[in-house]
């Protein structure tokens, strides 16, 4: 399985409605497609989404990264030593984790592809569907309260909630509106992507508490390098704390885990530089008590599909936010894993299962 060829290619498909967070609003998802090719006549398939606010990474340092650095580094590597493809493959540069990634999940691809099994098999296997939860952008609370009883119609039992954007009254008649209109029998989380100061988190939300919006947990209240501050919210208040941006590779987990800064952790692909290195966060974490999240960027259905396989194969993984796809107009590839409503039913067929992509109409 020696590795020939590395190429890649842009994608652009748009949104069905704007994607809101904290951070960023975004209306179509743009990424650079990996292919890995071995001298055995596999493909291995890999995705990377320019997420410059979170990972830094832009379609032209995500495919200067994987040509000019990552490539060199892997042309002639037998891909089944992966210890050492990977051990290459993160010291070809510092950071872009992204691109990394891309790489990273085509190899598994390839990997997998050898051994006849379907990726999540290949990783453990330890189940084979899954449900992902629904993002509600952050809007006016009438427009979000709206949006959350489409959602359900549609057959979404777990919504998330995107917060953090201005002041956190506001947040809360957001938080009120959603409640009210989806019922009491779905499950609500949110999400600050850093948007509050430790204090005001804490007092936001245990009022939330005591008004009984049974919120199910609550996604990186504060800003990523505020550890500190993220242990006070965790420490101060019932609810669960998730960390996200606080946590890119398995060192940053390390500091979590040990500090006990918060009570879950949400995985992706694009911050860890791929599966090898998240599986080091989700064992880590395993280890001590912590279940995590597997969540994704603004990504297509190649993208999740890795991380979907990853996080189907581990039984500490018990919380899935894979829906960036269906917020697509257009599904571009071909083979793999299928969605029916809130389900995802990974493919018996080995690797990601993905084949091609298919004839759509590119808005670059
Ligand atoms: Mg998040």
């Amino acid at each position: 399985m020696i590795i020939r060829g590395i190429e890649t290619n842009r994608i652009a498909v748009p949104l069905k409605k704007p994607f809101k967070t904290a951070l960023r609003t975004v209306e179509t998802a743009e990424a650079v497609i990996v292919r890995v090719h071995s001298d055995d006549g596999l493909t291995g398939w890999g995705e990377a989404p320019p997420t410059v606010v979170i990972t830094g990474e832009s379609l032209d340092s995500i495919e200067s990264a994987v040509i000019q650095s990552i490539k060199p580094a892997l042309l002639g590597e037998d891909a089944a030593d992966f210890e050492r493809v990977f051990e290459k493959l993160h010291k070809a540069i510092a950071g872009n984790t992204s691109a990394k990634a891309a790489v990273d999940m085509a190899v598994y691809d390839l990997l997998s592809k050898k051994a006849g099994l379907p990726l999540y098999q290949y990783l453990g296997g330890y189940q084979n569907a899954l449900e992902t939860d629904y993002t509600v952008s952050v809007n006016s609370p009438d427009e979000m309260g709206e949006d959350a009883a489409q959602y359900v119609e549609n057959g979404f039992n777990v919504l998330k909630i995107k917060v953090g954007k201005d002041e956190i009254a506001k947040d809360i008649e957001r938080i009120i509106e959603v409640r009210n209109r989806a019922g009491s029998n779905i499950k609500i989380r949110l999400d600050a992507n850093q948007g509050w100061e430790a204090k005001e988190a804490v007092y936001s939300i245990r009022k939330m508490e005591d008004m009984g919006l049974n919120i199910e947990l609550i996604e990186q209240p504060v800003k990523a390098k505020d550890l500190d501050g993220l242990k006070m919210v965790t420490d101060n208040v019932a609810t669960p704390i998730m960390a996200d941006e606080s946590v890119f590779s398995p060192e940053d987990a390390f500091e979590v885990i040990r500090n006990r800064c918060a009570d879950l952790i949400n995985i992706k692909l694009m911050k860890a530089g791929g599966i090898y290195q998240a599986e080091f966060i989700n064992r880590m974490a395993q280890m001590a008590g912590i279940e995590c999240m597997v969540g994704s960027m603004i990504e297509t259905r190649l993208g999740i599909s890795a991380a979907a396989h990853f996080a189907a194969s581990k039984k500490n993984i018990t919380r899935f936010d894979f829906d960036a796809p269906l917020m697509l107009k257009q599904d571009i590839f071909q083979g793999g894993l299928r969605y029916e409503k809130n389900k995802i039913y990974l493919q018996n067929e080995p690797g990601l299962g993905i084949t091609g992509i298919a004839d759509y109409e590119e808005v670059l």
